[in-house]
């Protein structure tokens, strides 16, 4: 029987709280920078029921895992998912559950959400330019992630985060733009580099590249910006703006190795255990729970033994695609 007292540590002393979890790898946008335009979705029965993603999760958690982030794909398009939010979210032992969403949805799902348990919220918006945000979402209609951030903020969140790619030539002249939105509206917004992860054809990563650093000094030429040593228990290196309510945050998987406090690990919607957003290895969960349903002890006792095998860092090279999978299989 595996120790009820049982946490998970890697092999480098990192201590594993932190699950992201994907509840379908579909989604109602095609992002240029995470999916190809043809895309070919998961069959349905490869994907775990609700009650698979419960009794994971649920694991995860008697192992000592403190937040679980939902996402996908896009979560909100997961059928029954306020059920699944409210079952996670009655997890004893859980202190945070969150999500990452397109925001598409959440003019009508932000209230009953945040009612099932959701916490927190980032709603992913890489422009404020109603054209070019359909040109990088190739479908999407910017005013209904507008509506649905306006939504978020009625529902009452805790905290809501915009998260934004940047890709030079393409939305880095909307850095100050997007900042000035969030702190207007009391967000806080984390800048993410471009990772290699999926083989793309509207651009080629390398030449889109831009470093946290180079949006920071952007920045620093409008806002005084503050160190923080803040942190939500994810990747993001905050600073806070002088004289608001604001937080930026840096998520530099390209420039800025933060391997060595990564507390995480990831489940697709298949069910595969990922140790590592830059690591192909991994475990295949959905085996476990479909061979020995509801033997909780036995999939514990698996995770365990793969946390052994996480890997010390990822290495990303933009000129070439290590990493078949796309974000959208991966979960952000
Ligand atoms: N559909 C939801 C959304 O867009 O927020 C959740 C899933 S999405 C995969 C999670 C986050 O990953 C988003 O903020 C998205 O912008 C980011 N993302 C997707 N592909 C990426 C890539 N290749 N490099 C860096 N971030 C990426
Ligand atoms: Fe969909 Fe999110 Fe990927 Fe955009 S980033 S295609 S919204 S999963």
């Amino acid at each position: 029987m595996v120790s009820p007292q049982a946490t998970l540590i890697d092999p480098f002393g990192r201590s594993i709280n932190y699950l992201r979890l994907s509840v379908t790898d579909r989604c109602n946008l095609r992002c240029t920078y995470c999916m190809a335009e043809e895309m070919t979705f998961l069959p349905k029965q490869q994907i775990l029921s609700l009650e698979e993603l419960r009794d994971a999760a649920t694991a995860f958690v008697e192992l000592g895992v403190r937040k679980i982030r939902l996402t996908g794909g896009e979560p909100l398009i997961r059928r029954d998912i306020l059920k699944l939010v409210s079952s996670l979210a009655a997890l004893p032992g859980l202190d945070e559950l969150t999500m990452t969403t397109n925001g598409v949805l959440l003019p009508t799902m932000a209230q009953p959400l945040k009612e099932a348990g959701i916490a927190r919220l980032n709603i992913s918006i890489d422009s404020l330019k109603a054209d070019r945000f359909k040109q990088l979402t190739r479908v999407g209609e910017l005013d209904q992630v507008l509506q649905g951030v306006r939504a978020a903020k009625a529902a009452g969140f805790a905290k809501i985060k915009l998260n934004a790619v940047i890709l030079a030539g393409f939305n880095d002249d909307e850095v100050l733009d997007l900042t000035r939105f969030a702190v207007d509206n009391g967000l806080d917004i984390s800048f993410i580099e471009e990772m290699p992860l999926g083989e793309i054809s509207s651009h080629r990563r390398h030449d889109t590249q831009i470093t946290s650093g180079h949006i920071r000094e952007q920045l620093a030429a409008e806002y005084q910006l503050l160190d923080s040593t803040e942190t939500t228990g994810g990747p993001s290196r905050y600073v806070q703006v002088a004289n608001s309510d604001s937080k930026i945050g840096f998520i530099s998987p390209i420039s800025n190795n933060f391997c060595d406090s990564c507390n995480r690990v990831r489940m697709t919607a298949e069910g595969r255990l990922l140790l590592c957003l830059g690591n192909e290895h991994s475990l295949d969960l959905r085996e476990i729970l479909r061979t020995w349903p509801g033997d909780s002890e036995r999939l514990k006792r698996h995770i365990i033994q793969a946390i052994g095998d996480k890997p010390e860092r990822h290495y990303f090279d933009p000129e070439q695609v290590d990493i078949v999978r796309f974000m959208n299989m991966t979960g952000g």
